[in-house]
């Protein structure tokens, strides 16, 4: 069995690959065990220094990953080139972090205790189609930096960059077989590897449907997991804000790859007394977004990943809505930016579409918004733009989210932590957190007595 692998852009065929299976997978995960002995015993500067040289080896390779992604993906070649950019920042921020995870020493009575950070063995990562080779890097990054080997499962639908960075990671000299990469269904390929004994933890990025099922399969073997889920998150604007700049800034909190982005902020609750005003600023700047060719240096929106997932995305779309923005004539997954005035009730405010629609809803005060926002079974991102620093900070602790902004739509850093709240899941990646998901504490206590 094969896999064809399509540009969204163009709905050609651009590699044709053999799909792998349970057997395929189970022989990766033997590799993973057989190189984990070796690798966790390269010395800590060693590893350092091969991670760095991972993160050299993305920058010189940067044009062409991200022409990689640029066309499986259907972005817009500048945000690929920026992509790119930070899975260099992720492999070497790990590289330094790598001898910076410490252990601690704890007053005991009658001898010493100490902490130790163990990786835990081989782990398995499975990611999403919508930031195949950035979502890797965040998983790789500190799985590596512990010690641990790895699995790399990327989507079906966008294999292409995991096996490039599968390629450099060989040619930055880590040694074969630390870090293995498999192509095939979620269904087989990931649900074996979630059920796998030799496998110690998944690191999962994903809808919250399948996010549910892994969390099921690995009870089996008491796996550890971690769950970067789905999301819809509110872009809070209040009265005193800087309009102007909330407004010219939220087009891209929504439509940037093609709203295909867990942290999309989709619903935008806006304080009643701005609320037309702001109307009319989003759609104008909304109108600015150019949406076309992705391999185009000033095209800011592609097309979605494939056609089933165009027919969900204009599901959400009931009537007429407030604005929608063109999209080329030729062959292409394409869906136009459009923005639709919501209840907080409606399907469109309350389920993540993963697509470049967004729900404007007003509210009368603080409470109001903060009881909107919260009212959603997700809980991963969102934005607060207000000129009232106290008012920012009130709203940022109330927010059930686990990654905010004030007057930014920002959400991810190499050097920051990121991860969910409530059904967006659990476990934070990036940042020195993001170790704690790929090591263990073992306590040890050493008797002094004579
Ligand atoms: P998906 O859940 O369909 O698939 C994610 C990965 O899981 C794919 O590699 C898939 O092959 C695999 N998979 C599918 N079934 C499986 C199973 N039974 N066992 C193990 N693995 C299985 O998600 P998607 O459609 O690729 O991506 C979109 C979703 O990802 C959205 O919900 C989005 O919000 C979420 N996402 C979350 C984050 C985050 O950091 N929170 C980031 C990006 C995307």
């Amino acid at each position: 069995m094969s896999v064809t692998v399509v540009n969204p852009a163009t709905e050609k065929a651009i590699a044709k690959l053999e799909r792998d299976g349970v057997e395929e997978t189970d022989a990766a995960v033997a590799r993973a065990k057989a190189a984990f002995p070796g690798w966790r015993a390269v010395s800590p500067q060693d590893r350092a220094r091969l991670l760095r040289r991972l993160a050299t080896l993305v920058e010189e390779h940067g044009d062409e990953l991200a022409r990689i992604e640029s066309q499986n993906v259907g972005k817009p070649i500048s945000g690929a080139g920026g992509e790119v950019e930070m899975v260099a920042q992720v492999f070497h921020y790990y590289a330094g972090a790598v001898d910076k995870h410490l252990g601690e020493t704890i007053p005991v009575a009658g001898g010493v205790d100490l902490t130790f950070r163990e990786p835990l063995g081989v782990v398995g990562l499975i990611v999403p189609w919508n930031f195949p080779l950035n979502i890797a890097s965040w998983k790789l990054g500190p799985a590596l930096a512990c010690g641990n080997t790895a699995v790399l499962k990327p989507a079906e639908l966008t294999p292409l960059s995991a096996l490039r960075l599968g390629e450099l990671c060989v040619e930055a000299g880590i040694p074969e077989g630390v870090v293995n990469v498999v192509v095939g269904k979620g269904s087989t390929v990931g649900q074996r590897l979630v059920e796998h004994p030799d496998v110690a933890k998944i690191g999962f990025t994903g809808s919250t449907e399948v996010g549910r099922e892994v969390m099921r399969g690995a009870a089996g073997t008491i796996k550890r997991v971690t769950l970067e889920l789905g999301g819809k998150s509110a872009n809070i604007v209040f009265a005193d804000a800087d309009l102007e700049r909330a407004a010219a800034s939220a087009p891209y909190a929504v439509f940037d790859n093609a709203g295909q982005d867990c942290c999309a902020r989709s619903r935008i609750l806006v304080e009643r007394p701005v609320y037309e005003r702001f109307l009319d600023l989003l759609v104008d700047a909304t109108r600015r977004v150019k949406v076309g060719d992705p391999a185009d240096a000033a095209t800011e929106m592609g097309p979605l990943i494939s056609a089933a997932h165009r027919e969900t995305v204009a599901s959400f779309v009931e009537g007429e809505p407030l604005f929608r923005g063109d999209v080329p004539e030729a062959k292409g997954f394409w869906f136009p930016c459009t923005i639709v005035e919501a209840n907080p009730g409606d399907r469109v405010a309350r389920d993540e579409v993963f697509g470049p629609v967004a729900a404007v809803i007003p509210f009368d005060d603080e409470a109001e918004a903060i009881g909107i926002a919260n009212d959603s079974p997700y809980g991963l991102s969102g934005s607060i733009w207000t000129r009232d620093g106290a008012r920012a900070l009130r709203v940022a602790r109330a927010v059930e989210s686990g990654v905010l902004s004030v007057n930014s739509n920002s959400s991810v850093r190499a050097h920051t932590p990121f991860g969910g709240m409530k059904q967006s899941g659990f476990g934070r990646e990036l940042g020195m957190h993001g170790l704690n998901g790929y090591s263990e504490v073992k306590n040890v206590f050493i008797s002094t007595e004579a």
